[in-house]
C-alpha cells in the first residue's frame, strides 16, 4: 500500500548522540556526528569512518568547523587517513576538506563534474568508479553532483552510504538548480531497484529495510506532484503562495525550503511539458519578505548569493495550453 503524508513515513529518530567521540556503527565503521544541528541537518552531519587495511577512508569530512576537524583526527589515532571522499559538496559535507587535507595529505575522491567552485577532487569518480572497498553510485537530484557509495561490511552486509539522497530522518530537500526533481524521482528508481541491506545516510542513525522508506519517498513525492497538478488545474500560482497553501510549516527556513520544493516540482512539470511558465508576480509574499531578512547577505553553499530565492518565489506557472 501507498503511504501518502509525511505522517506515516517511516522516518527514524534518535537521542542526540555524543559530540566529539566517534560512535560505532557496524563492525569496521563509525561515525562522527558534527556539531551543526538544525533543521535541515538534524543533529548534525555524520562523517563515517570505515577502517580499511591501508588506514582509514573518510566519507564527508563535515562542515568547516575546527573543533570537527580534530574530533575526527583524534578518532582516528595512530592509523594513517588515506583518503577523504564526498557523498556530494554541500557545505555540511565538504566544509572540512582543506584543513583535513592539510592535516592528512589525504586525497579527495568526489564525482567529475564537481559543483563547488573551491573545492576540486583530486580523483574525479564516475558513475561505477571504484575507491578502496567502495563503489560509487550516481544518483543526481538533491545535488547535481552527489553520489552514493556501496559497500559491503565485514558481516558480509551489503551497504550504501546514502549523503543527502536519502536519510533516514527526513525527506531531502531538491532545490533548483543544484537540485533536480527529475534526476531526483531517477535516483529513487535506482536504489529501488538495488537489494541494498543498510543505508547510512548524511545525517540521522542506521536504517535497516531501507527501500520501504525509498518507495514511501518516491510515493509521497509523486502524491505532492498531484497536488501541485491539482492547484494548477484550479487556476495559476506563483511559487511562494502555492508553497504556503500546500505546506503547513511553522519555521521560516522550512517555509524556505517548501518554496524550492514546490519550485522543483513545478520545472520537473514544465520540462515533461505539462506546464508552462507565465509573467512572474510583482510584488512578494509575506513569507519571503519574512524569509529574505535573515537570509540578507548569506551565501549559498556554493558561495553564491540567495537573490535568487527571492525572484523565483514570485515566478509563475499555468497548464500548458493545446497548441
Ligand atoms: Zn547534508
Amino acid at each position: 500500500m501507498l503511504r501518502m503524508h509525511d505522517a506515516v513515513m517511516s522516518f527514524l529518530q534518535e537521542p542526540e548522540p555524543p559530540r566529539g567521540v566517534p560512535l560505532s556503527v557496524l563492525p569496521g565503521i563509525r561515525r562522527v556526528v558534527a556539531e551543526n544541528p538544525g533543521v535541515m541537518t538534524y543533529h548534525g552531519t555524520n562523517t563515517y569512518l570505515i577502517d580499511e587495511s591501508d588506514g582509514v577512508t573518510v566519507i564527508d569530512p563535515g562542515p568547516d568547523s575546527a573543533k570537527h576537524v580534530q574530533d575526527v583526527l583524534v578518532a582516528v589515532g595512530e592509523r594513517p587517513i588515506r583518503r577523504l571522499v564526498l557523498t556530494h559538496t554541500h557545505g555540511d559535507h565538504c566544509g572540512a576538506v582543506p584543513a583535513l587535507s592539510a592535516a592528512t595529505g589525504a586525497p579527495v575522491y568526489g564525482f567529475r563534474d564537481c559543483v563547488h567552485p573551491r573545492i576540486k577532487p583530486d580523483f574525479p569518480l564516475d558513475d561505477g568508479a571504484h575507491v578502496a572497498g567502495l563503489t560509487a553510485l550516481y544518483t543526481p537530484g538533491h545535488a547535481a553532483d552527489h553520489l552514493c557509495y556501496e559497500y559491503y561490511a565485514e558481516s558480509g552486509q551489503k551497504i550504501l552510504f546514502s549523503g543527502d539522497h536519502v536519510m533516514s530522518w527526513s525527506s531531502s530537500i531538491v532545490s533548483p538548480p543544484d537540485g533536480d526533481m527529475l534526476a531526483y524521482y531517477r535516483s529513487l528508481e535506482k536504489l529501488l531497484a538495488r537489494d541494498d541491506d543498510i543505508y547510512l545516510s548524511g545525517h540521522g542513525p542506521l536504517l535497516t529495510e531501507p527501500r520501504i522508506l525509498v518507495a514511501d519517498m518516491l510515493a509521497h513525492r509523486q502524491y505532492r506532484e498531484r497536488t501541485i497538478l491539482a492547484e494548477l488545474q484550479q487556476q495559476d500560482w506563483a511559487v511562494a503562495p502555492l508553497a504556503a497553501k500546500l505546506y503547513h510549516k511553522a519555521d521560516l527556513f522550512l517555509k524556505g525550503a517548501a518554496q524550492r520544493n514546490v519550485l522543483a516540482h513545478i520545472l520537473k512539470l514544465k520540462a515533461e511539458g505539462i506546464v508552462e511558465e507565465h509573467e512572474p508576480d510583482t510584488e512578494p509574499h509575506p513569507d519571503t519578505v519574512a524569509l529574505m531578512r535573515p537570509l540578507n547577505g548569506v551565501k549559498t553553499e556554493s558561495g553564491g548569493d540567495l537573490s535568487h530565492f527571492y525572484t523565483d518565489s514570485m515566478r509563475r506557472f499555468g497548464l500548458r495550453k493545446a497548441a
